[in-house]
């Protein structure tokens, strides 16, 4: 039988089982408009007002505060615009970190070539922002920092409730892109000290297109869509039904298995680290040794490139991921790598596996096997300097 060995749950996962079957009347005989006042419209109304008070619930928010978007990538871009259109009396500053994920990072950059001022927190060599350096940041006219609960590449879980602490203290509005934490570690908007909290089902085996974004009650905020009255007149447009059901059934799941799933897969990932560190040289782990998501293994393989690495290892039925980005013919190396300092050359070896309820010991040894020639194979073709490094 061909190997298929998943290890990118951190890009998505599968839907569960239950998951689908709780979506699947939706699109059938619950078919309804949540919007409509008739029967059908109010049984759909209800089920979304439910799985909303679930979802609110897990993040210790209040079900009004939760506002149900597209996916992570609308709920960042709602929280940032939104606060920044709605408070620019106040101010056109706001502070992030140069290891965000896109979602965040782009409309930054569309903010600040309309007269937005954007400041870059500086992180350490594990991706770590200080929150000292929050504070000596933030002016009178900081509207907004947005710093995420953990790292999609390197799976650095950064001190949010410390920063919450200043934010709150300075009356400065902080948002949180949780969309890799939510469903895996314990998120509580309150203990976080977060006004602003992204998240998205189809990384906590829920399906892809749905996400929500949290607004902490009497926050200043523009609405992200116009249109119809849902979502309290926030954000308009008909309600993805089935979407938010099979949403808040991942979450009602992940509730029940966060604790015993996050300290099996720990194992498994410190099992890999280890593997990978023992049979391989010149590997440097990226991100913090022990404040990391659970299921996040991230190293440079110094003197191999990554996407052959990716590929090579597709050719054994491995699913990985390597931090660069193919942008219009080019190979960047990860923006995350380089904030951390790492030189461009080392960067660019860089190879991500992040692990899920499927993965098994028997997994991780399949990577143990056939990763170290692959290694050996690709340093030997290339090495360090001549055929990669450079343009
Ligand atoms: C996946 C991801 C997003 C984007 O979420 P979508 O629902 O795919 O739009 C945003 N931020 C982080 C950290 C992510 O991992």
């Amino acid at each position: 039988m061909e190997k298929f060995i998943y290890l990118d749950y951190a890009a998505t996962t599968p839907v569960r089982p239950e998951v689908v079957e709780a979506m699947m009347p939706y699109f059938t005989e619950k078919f309804g408009n949540p919007s409509s006042l008739y029967t059908e419209g109010r049984n759909a109304r209800g089920a979304i007002e439910e799985a909303r008070d679930r979802v609110a619930a897990s993040i210790g928010a209040e079900s009004r505060e939760i506002v149900f978007t597209s996916g992570g990538t609308e709920a960042d871009n709602f929280a940032i615009k939104g606060i920044a259109y709605a408070n620019e009396k106040k101010g056109n500053h706001i502070i992030t970190t140069p290891i965000e994920h896109h979602a965040v990072l782009e409309p930054c950059h569309y903010l600040r070539k309309r007269g937005f001022e954007i400041t870059y927190l500086p992180v350490d060599e594990h991706g770590m922002v200080d929150p000292a350096d929050v504070e000596r940041t933030i002016t009178g006219k900081t509207v907004l920092v947005s710093v995420m609960h953990a790292n999609n590449e390197v799976g650095t879980i950064e001190p949010l409730s410390e920063i919450g602490k200043i934010t709150r203290e300075k009356g400065v509005y902080l948002h949180t892109d949780a969309v890799q934490t939510f469903g895996h570690i314990p998120v509580d908007v309150n203990e976080l000290g977060v006004d602003l909290l992204s998240i998205s089902a189809h990384k906590l085996y829920g399906p892809k297109g749905i996400g929500a974004l949290y607004i902490r009650r009497g926050t200043r905020m523009e609405p992200f869509m116009q249109g119809g009255s849902q979502e309290n007149n926030r954000r308009a447009g008909t309600h993805n039904v089935a979407g938010i059901i099979g949403f808040a059934k991942a979450v009602e799941i992940a509730e029940k298995e966060m604790v015993s799933e996050a300290k099996r897969l720990a194992e498994l990932r410190d099992y890999l680290i280890r593997g990978i560190l023992e049979r391989i040289e010149d590997v440097r782990l990226n991100g913090h040794p022990t404040k990391r998501l659970p299921n996040n293994v991230n190293v440079c393989l110094v003197g191999a490139e990554g996407e052959a690495i990716l590929l090579s290892l597709d050719m054994e039925g491995i699913s990985s991921s390597s931090g660069s980005a193919c942008t219009s013919g080019t190979l960047d190396p990860s923006h995350v790598l380089l904030a951390m300092g790492i030189p461009a050359e080392i960067a660019h070896s860089s190879l991500r596996l992040t692990l899920g309820s499927r993965t098994t010991k028997e997994d991780i040894d399949y990577v143990l096997d056939v990763l170290p020639p692959i290694v050996k194979r690709l340093r030997a073709m290339s090495p360090l300097g001549t055929a990669w490094g450079r343009k």
